[in-house]
């Protein structure tokens, strides 16, 4: 028996020796990786704005990088707390269950944020915009599984203006996650990470940056003339700030800022971005990142453009302003890099959440096909069309474009509820707007394999959904007539920029379809680690060869 074992063991070890090594055995890795989200880009904001952009920012990720051309989100809806899920778990909402920003809870009968988590406390703060964690988040991300799998030695951290966009890329194991209390104007963090805010992160609050960029109003930053990508400064399609009777430039920010929310009015300007900019070098610096044996993961989300595509939607001069200041924070970051931990040794991706549509009712004017939905009267209607039916207020709650059916009250007045949930889906199909609406019974009954069902399909889930669910048509919003909004399965929502740019990127652009998916997939392979334990994506395969 000992004979026989030596045998094997020499022979093993003649093996290795020989220099026969499994092709992913020695790879090199970044030292760090860098995630940029940016809030509401769309994939065309490169094209338009290009020739205004500097060399060094957007331009230099698209002419040393990668730049997949068509990426798209696959499921609905595209929001800020489901879009920044799926990117770093390589999923959807009907596998990580993150539905939507905010949902109707049956077991509660309230609304849950998606970063809601009353067992934890606010580090920073003594406001409610601390009470936050990722415990919703059903499924692990890329960077839970990179501190996974290098024992905990790669440091994680997370950063954004939102606290949902700082949090769910951090994972559940992040070393920490910071976003912005604009009560405050800081910095924050939760106890589910730490009970006292870093040295580091105390000084950077105390030299009170948000009052500095706030302090002067903000103008654009060529010649208002030079804005030929965007319609006329003064146009009725834009929001107004409090005690503006114009929406024009300059927004006269001091003036402005005490009746539209203080230092959180920092938002919905391109310095959110300066800002959050300013805070990712902070945490480069000082957490040493990049600087130890395993790889380090900082994912940085810039709210601002989402705030701003809100306020004054994507033909505005304002829109146009923040992508080109953008630019230059992007430069300065890229710039940093460089010269911090260089060019080769850190793989940096720069995706976007979600995209958006043309203001709904700009498009009316140009005689497109668009409308509004007033989800509130559709609910009122619905709700009484089934009382007259069925003697009793069935509807719970109309959320995200998901009716919730009272259960109980079925259950008790004997219905059956697929009955229910097919006579308000008939209902809905016939109001304005309307594109079509699938019932929670199809749902899990019945496998579609494209089109706007399937993405409805992807962004169910069955603990979490509602009984009846209603697609819009194309550039149909429950919005306000300023501003624009997002969420659809309509390519102006899901086409998103992708650009993979630094350590063992080779410059190229595809126009191949790919998903938001393959995005946690892709880094897995990279990186040679597990992927997030809910991954539905595959690997980008001109990236991964
Ligand atoms: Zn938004």
């Amino acid at each position: 028996m000992k004979f026989t074992l030596g045998i094997i063991c020499s022979l093993f070890s003649f093996t290795l020796t020989a220099g026969k090594v499994p092709p992913a055995a020695a790879p090199s890795k970044p030292k760090l990786v860098v995630g940029i989200v940016v809030d509401q880009m769309r994939y065309d904001y490169i094209y338009r704005y290009w020739d205004k952009f500097g060399n060094d920012g957007f331009r230099r990720l698209v002419n040393e990088g990668f730049f997949c051309r068509n990426t798209n989100y696959n499921y609905v809806p595209t929001y800020t707390g489901p879009g920044h899920t799926s990117i770093y778990t390589g999923t959807t909402p009907a596998v990580h269950g993150i539905i939507a920003n905010e949902w109707f809870d049956r077991k509660t009968g309230k609304y849950m944020y998606c970063a809601e988590d009353n067992a934890v406390n606010g580090v920073g703060t003594s406001s409610g915009e601390g009470k936050r964690s990722p415990v919703n988040n059903l499924t692990t991300t890329i960077t839970d599984e990179l501190r996974i799998s290098s024992n905990m030695k790669s440091k994680v951290i997370g950063i954004a203006l939102k606290d949902r966009s700082a949090i769910m890329p951090a994972g559940h194991v992040a070393n920490a996650a910071y976003w912005y209390d604009g009560s405050i104007g800081s910095f924050i963090s939760s106890t589910y990470y730490m009970t006292a805010l870093p040295g580091w992160v105390q000084e950077f609050n105390k030299k009170e940056l948000p009052k500095k960029y706030m302090s002067e109003p903000w103008n654009t930053l060529l010649p208002i003339d030079q804005y030929t990508e965007s319609i006329q400064d003064d146009n009725k399609y834009e929001s107004l700030a409090k005690g503006e009777s114009k929406s024009v430039f300059p927004h006269d920010l001091p003036k402005l800022m005490a009746a539209n929310g203080g230092l959180n009015m920092i938002r919905s300007t391109p310095f959110g971005n300066s800002l959050t900019k300013d805070f990712a070098i902070e945490v480069i610096k000082n957490e040493n990142l990049g600087k130890s044996a395993a790889t380090d993961f900082l994912a940085i989300s810039f709210s601002s453009p989402d705030y701003i595509g809100h306020a004054w939607g994507p033909n505005s001069v304002e829109q146009e302003d923040d992508y080109l200041r953008l630019d230059k924070d992007l430069a300065e970051l890229l710039k940093f890099i460089d010269t911090q931990l260089g060019k080769d040794n850190v793989l940096v991706f720069l995706t976007a959440d979600h995209a958006a549509p043309e203001v709904p009712s700009y498009l009316m004017d140009l005689k497109v096909p668009a409308g509004y939905v007033d989800e509130g009267k559709l609910n009122a209607d619905l709700k009484n069309y089934l009382k007259q039916m069925y003697g009793d207020t069935l509807v719970l709650s109309m959320s995200n474009q998901q009716v919730f059916l009272n259960h109980k009250v079925i259950e008790d007045k004997k219905l059956m509820l697929q009955q229910v949930q097919e006579d308000a889906a008939a209902f809905i199909q016939k109001m304005d707007g309307v594109s079509e609406v699938i019932t929670a019974t199809t749902m899990n009954n019945a496998a579609f394999v494209e089109g706007s069902r399937y993405l409805m399909q992807k962004g169910y889930n069955a603990k979490r959904s509602g009984d009846v669910l209603i697609n819009y048509l194309p550039a149909w919003v429950d919005y306000q007539k300023t501003g624009t909004t997002h969420g659809s399965p309509y390519s102006y929502d899901t086409h998103v920029p992708l650009i993979f740019y630094g350590w063992n990127i080779k410059q190229g652009s595809s126009a191949e379809q790919v998903y938001i998916t393959d995005v946690a997939a892709t880094l897995a392979m990279m990186l040679n680690i597990q992927f997030p334990n809910g991954c539905t994506g595959k690997p980008i395969p001109f990236l991964v060869k």
